[in-house]
């Protein structure tokens, strides 16, 4: 052995998206264990530049991400746990690296939660063929493959699911796990973590757990009964703003459930429960995860309903970067892309309706769209990002009927009927008359945001609805 092995023996606690140090069941399995042992705990987070650029990993969301590596840093540091973070271009680097690592810090075990995508699942693979790796599952209150219907198998059906979910959520009490004691004396305070990749601020979105808490706590004793009245408007603040601190593990999903159930008791058993509705919202986000695990396929990007793979899709790239750029035409899909845009986050109708947009009126291929969501949301996910695209396309498990084309001027009357969202993001639509915002009046060019004119639509609705149902037919049988 070289002067670099540690004479102190070490158990590994790698971080990934459990960015937390309360209701971290991993963290506390390292923790005890390495009380039960001798050992003192080390921390690693492994940045991976590459493979997040590969895989269109947002800009914001690591900046995100950046900022709470340091406040875990500094709470680690509380528990004598250094928390340490090295940058690998690629999962592939990982094994041979933490081989070396063990070694090197004498550590016996590494202790690390399980995620669903198929990349991260193949790297725990690789890993575990060369260290002793303890994993747990914790992304999902209810583990991936655990709720089955009749027949063992993964149900394609949300409602079933739910009903199940909920059946084996209150079959054994509901409780989040305590921040682990401290293993030593508090260590010095860490240098600031910097991770070497291309940021965007997420200021706007203040980080800790102690804030994503809060305001989990905040929305379920103050918002969650107005929910299922309030989510489908963007002018409202009805929602929770909590999927950025899910995404990255700030927050686990049974802190929601019993943030939840703590004012409602009895949304895991009643239909009619002010809880239930946001309860379901939590629910979707297992389904999507079940599924990535049961049908591995999807976490690269085919679609669920393989007759999808008939659809002819038309991907036109500058009909494609006018959507982008909130240039459609369309005033309420332009003002969500603007404020996708703008602020990394999309409110959920909105998704769903430019979503629609995308891969209906312009019949662009909804890899496109998942992508670029990717690319600009603070809460990319694969999972519920997948499964949203593939719900509003069509193409996915339990989706919308290919034949459902959103209306974008109906939705816009019926969701921001005041006009309140469009204006907050369409400046050029301020002072124009509500009536013929919704109207859409085509200009001619001079007339363009002004005398009560918006730009003009990219595709008529009527024509692109037809061309759609025309086109997408090709799901038919599948659906
Ligand atoms: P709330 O309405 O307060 O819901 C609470 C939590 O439930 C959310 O934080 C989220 O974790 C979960 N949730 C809510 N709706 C859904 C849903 N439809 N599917 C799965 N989980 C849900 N969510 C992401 O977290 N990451 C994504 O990348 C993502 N991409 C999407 C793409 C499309 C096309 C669509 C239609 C939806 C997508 N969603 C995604 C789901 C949803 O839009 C967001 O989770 C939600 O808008 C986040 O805001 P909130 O935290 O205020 O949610």
């Amino acid at each position: 052995m070289n002067d670099l092995v540690s004479k102190q023996a070490h158990t590994l606690m790698w971080f990934r998206s459990d960015l937390r140090l309360q209701d971290n069941q991993t963290l506390v399995a390292a923790c005890e264990h390495a009380a039960r042992e001798g050992r003192s705990v080390r921390a690693i987070y492994i940045a991976t530049p590459t493979q997040w650029l590969i895989h269109d990993v947002a800009a914001i969301q690591l900046d995100f991400i950046e900022r709470q590596l340091n406040q875990l840093a500094v709470q680690l540091a509380a528990l004598g746990i250094p928390l340490e973070v090295r940058h690998l271009d690629t999962f592939s680097l990982i094994p041979a690296f933490l081989a070396q690592y063990i070694q090197q810090w004498q550590v016996d075990r590494v202790f690390a939660s399980s995620e669903p995508e198929f990349n991260e699942c193949q790297r725990d693979q690789a890993v575990a063929a060369k260290v002793s790796l303890v994993l747990h599952q914790q992304h999902c209150l209810l583990a991936p493959l655990s709720v089955l219907n009749l027949s063992g198998q993964m149900y394609k059906v949300f409602t079933p699911f739910a009903k199940k979910w909920r059946e084996m959520a209150r079959a054994k009490p509901i409780q989040t796990l305590n921040a682990p004691n401290a293993m030593t004396k508090p260590i010095a305070t860490p240098e600031p973590i910097v991770l070497d990749v291309p940021k965007v601020s997420s200021k706007a979105w203040a980080i800790g757990e102690e804030a994503a808490l809060a305001q989990l706590r905040l929305f379920a004793m103050t918002k969650a009964a107005e929910y299922k009245a309030s989510r489908d408007f963007p002018a409202i603040d009805g929602t929770s703003h909590i999927s950025a601190y899910l995404a990255v593990g700030i927050l686990s999903p049974r802190q929601c459930v019993v943030a939840l159930l703590s004012h409602y008791p009895d949304a895991l058993v009643h239909d009619e429960s002010p809880g239930r509705s946001w309860l379901n919202e939590i629910i979707w986000r297992e389904f999507y995860r079940h599924l990535l695990v049961a049908f591995p396929r999807l976490s690269k990007a085919q679609n669920f309903n393989q007759f999808a793979d008939n659809v002819h899709w038309r991907n036109n790239e500058t009909e494609f970067k006018a959507w982008c750029d909130g240039l459609t035409g369309y005033p309420l899909v332009d003002a969500a892309m603007r404020q996708l845009n703008q602020t990394g986050w999309m409110h959920n109708r909105l998704r769903m309706v430019v979503a629609s947009f995308l891969t209906k009126h312009l019949l662009i291929d909804w890899r496109w769209g998942e992508r670029y969501f990717r690319q600009q949301l603070i809460d990319g996910d694969l999972a519920a990002n997948n499964g949203g695209w593939q719900w509003s396309a069509g193409t996915g498990c339990d989706a919308q009927p290919y034949f459902r084309v959103f209306n974008p001027i109906t939705q816009c009357e019926k969701f921001d009927p005041t006009g309140e969202f469009i204006r907050s993001y369409l400046p050029e639509l301020a002072s124009v008359d509500l009536k013929l915002i919704h109207k859409l009046k085509i200009p001619t060019q001079e007339q363009r945001f002004t005398d009560n004119h918006y730009i003009a639509p990219i595709v008529e609705h009527k024509f692109a609805r037809v061309r759609a149902l025309t086109e997408l037919a090709a799901m038919k049988r599948g659906g």
